[in-house]
Order: C-alpha cells, then sequence, then structure tokens
C-alpha cells in the first residue's frame, strides 16, 4: 500500500504546479544524483528572434526570407516559428510541395517548384551543399535553393530567468552534476552551459545520440543516485522515458511529451524541479 503522506507530497507538488505522475516518483526525488537538460524550450524560452539575415547568389535578403519561411510553414519547430513571425506574411501554402522535416537537421521541400533546404550544417552536409562556417552566438539556419548555398539566417534564443539559480540550488540540495544535450550548434550550446555554470554540455546530438549519452551518464550514477531528464519534448520524447524520472515542460511541450513523462512542470520554469525536489525531501521525513 501507498503510505498516505505521499498524497499529501503529490498534492503539495501539483498546488505548486509540479504534477508527479505517482508516488515512486516522489520518492525518485529524493535522491537525483544527475540532472540532465534539454536546451531549446527548457533552459532557453524556446522563443527564437531573427537577428540577422545574410544572402548569397542570386537571391536577395527578402526572397531568402520568403523561401524560408515557406519552407518552414508546415513547422512548429521553434525555429520555424520566429522565421515565419520576421516573415509576417501569408504563406500560400499550395505553393509547397513534397514537404520532409527531417529531425535535428531541418527542411527540405519544394516552393513554388525550386527545391529549398533549409536547416543546420548537418543538413547541408548531408546533401552536399558547401556553406561558410558562420561565427556568431546565434543558431543559424543555412539556405540551399536548388542545391545552390543562398545564405543564412541567424535567429537567438534567451536564457530563462530562473535557469541560473535553478542550476546553483540543485548544486545546493545536493545534485551531483548538472548536464545540457542539444542539437544546436557547439558555439550556442558552450555560450549557454558557460552563462549557467553547467557542468557538461554535448552539442550537434541527433535525438538518438541524447539517448546515448543519458545511457553513458546512466552508467556513471552513485549507487542510489537517480538519474533526471528534463525537456520540452520537441524531440526528447526518447531521452524523458529513458531517464529513471522524465520531467517535461507543461506548458511549451508537446502532448507527447506531457505523456512520456512522469512529471510535469506546468509553468516551464526549470526552478519547480528545484521545489519538487524540496516537497520529495520533506514528503520522506512525513512519510517514514
Ligand atoms: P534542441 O536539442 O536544441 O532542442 P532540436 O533537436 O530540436 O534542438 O534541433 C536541432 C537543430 O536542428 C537545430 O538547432 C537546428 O539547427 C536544426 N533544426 C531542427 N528543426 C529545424 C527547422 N524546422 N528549421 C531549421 N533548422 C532546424
Ligand atoms: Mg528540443
Amino acid at each position: 500500500s501507498i503510505p498516505l503522506g505521499f498524497f499529501g507530497g503529490i498534492g503539495g507538488a501539483s498546488k505548486s504546479g509540479v504534477l508527479v505522475k505517482g508516488s515512486n516518483y516522489l520518492e525518485a526525488l529524493n535522491n537525483v544524483d544527475i540532472v540532465v537538460f534539454d536546451k531549446t524550450g527548457t533552459l532557453t524560452k524556446g522563443v527564437f528572434k531573427v537577428t540577422e539575415i545574410v544572402a548569397e547568389g542570386d537571391v536577395d535578403k527578402g526572397e531568402l526570407l520568403e523561401y524560408t519561411a515557406y519552407a518552414e510553414s508546415f513547422s512548429n519547430h521553434p525555429i520555424a516559428l520566429s522565421i515565419l513571425k520576421e516573415y509576417g506574411k501569408e504563406v500560400n501554402q499550395n505553393e509547397i510541395a513534397d514537404y520532409e522535416e527531417i529531425s535535428g537537421h531541418g527542411i527540405k521541400v519544394k516552393v513554388k517548384g525550386n527545391e529549398v533546404l533549409a536547416g543546420n550544417k548537418k543538413l547541408m552536409n548531408k546533401e552536399n551543399i558547401e556553406c561558410q562556417n558562420v561565427e556568431t552566438f546565434g543558431t543559424v539556419v543555412h539556405v540551399a535553393i536548388n542545391k545552390k548555398y543562398s545564405g543564412y539566417i541567424v535567429i537567438s534564443d534567451e536564457i530563462k530567468e530562473d535557469s541560473a539559480q535553478a542550476i546553483k540550488e540543485l548544486k545546493n540540495i545536493g545534485v551531483r552534476k548538472t548536464v545540457m544535450l542539444t542539437g544546436d550548434n557547439k558555439v550556442v550550446g558552450n555560450n549557454v552551459g558557460k552563462q549557467l555554470g553547467l557542468d557538461q554540455v554535448h552539442a550537434e546530438l541527433l535525438p538518438h545520440q541524447k539517448v546515448e549519452k543519458l545511457e553513458v551518464l546512466d552508467k556513471e550514477k552513485s549507487p542510489k543516485g537517480k538519474l533526471i531528464f528534463v525537456g520540452d519534448g520537441i524531440n526528447d520524447a526518447p531521452v524523458l522515458a529513458r531517464a529513471d524520472v522524465g520531467v517535461a515542460m507543461g506548458g511549451l511541450g508537446s502532448d507527447a511529451a506531457i505523456e512520456a513523462a512522469d512529471v510535469v512542470i506546468m509553468t516551464d520554469e526549470p526552478s519547480k524541479l528545484v521545489s519538487g525536489i524540496r516537497i520529495a525531501k520533506r514528503t520522506r521525513k512525513i512519510v517514514w
């Protein structure tokens, strides 16, 4: 049987916006050894803004933005939403064909009969398009039209207000290691990691490589310690399922993530994980 105190703990957690899907997860939160975070939408707001457009070859900036907005118009990735917002006009989706979203890479699609690729360096390499190395702290979306490199769009995201404090407090309440896994580039990843004081950053990961990294970290945890993964669910449902406790952001997060998660943070604030752990520790004192 489940000790009554657990219901108090789960209820208390839910009042502060942390939904715990069972007493076993509340118990697991007592002994967290490693916390692994996704970046976009988890430690950062996931609301990007276009900060730079660089056109090359036959297209000008306006055309580059238009092709990219069309290419992104079926995607609900935060990157796509920011580009559509910057474009600001209606997209005629009848002009779009053969749409393909390649997870961790970007988009391949036909726009007005022209093949458009919009995504990262991995996508360009995969399609044999040479692209320049852009040195910036933003996320870079490279664009190729009919296999010809046509320039790039830089977008940037902001770190959430409470992320740094959350990382600091996790350390204070006994978490030994904090890690970030991201599909974004190394410059962006390392910059965020440094600003937040994370112990480890692994960047340029595809969704299946995030699972592999999690498995390596799982072997490093202390004998009774738990491995927690915190994500927003865009591409990270497999990692959420693999951790001892999968924590999803419930506000921005996808329904699939909320389904796959053991704990849901309704307000999207990383600091709520600290609240959840504190409540778990208090509950333990009452139950035993
Ligand atoms: P994260 O790990 O930061 O949550 P994702 O796994 O969602 O990132 O995406 C990893 C990378 O793949 C992005 O940083 C971007 O370079 C590229 N990418 C993914 N989706 C898109 C898209 N719709 N348009 C352009 N690039 C994309
Ligand atoms: Mg993500």
